[in-house]
């Protein structure tokens, strides 16, 4: 395992935690939630979901793709040519604070709420 993958499970373990904690505070709040993708750190779409709202997202970079599904509120990951296909057989994700992980390609699917999320929410 190289010295960048450490990194990455880390900032991963940071972002499930945050999620949980995120999501114990704030239960299935019924307001607008954002599909938000991430590679390496960096957001790259943010597409705004309801329940009526079908689409797809082709995430490209170089030979690697992984093809992202929103469908009736809820997200996964369709198709993937990543190593491990961990991410494909993750169940579909449709509460704010889940997200989708695909570790060989630094991606990250994420439904978040309408307010920023906020790791320090827990010291207000
Ligand atoms: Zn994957």
């Amino acid at each position: 395992m190289k010295k960048g993958d450490i990194a990455i499970i880390v900032f991963l373990i940071m972002v499930a935690l945050g999620g949980s904690v995120y999501l114990f505070l704030k239960g299935n709040q019924g307001g607008t939630k954002y599909v938000v993708i991430t590679h390496d750190q960096k957001v790259v779409q943010r597409i705004k979901i309801t329940d009526d709202y079908s689409s797809s997202y082709t995430f490209k970079e170089g030979d690697d793709y992984n093809i992202v599904k929103i469908e009736k509120g809820k997200v996964w990951i369709e198709e993937a040519n990543c190593n491990n296909q961990v991410c494909v057989f993750e169940n579909p994700i449709d509460k704010v604070g889940q997200a989708i992980v695909c570790l060989p390609h630094k991606l990250i699917v994420e439904i978040q709420g309408d307010e920023e999320r906020n790791i320090d929410i827990i010291s207000e």
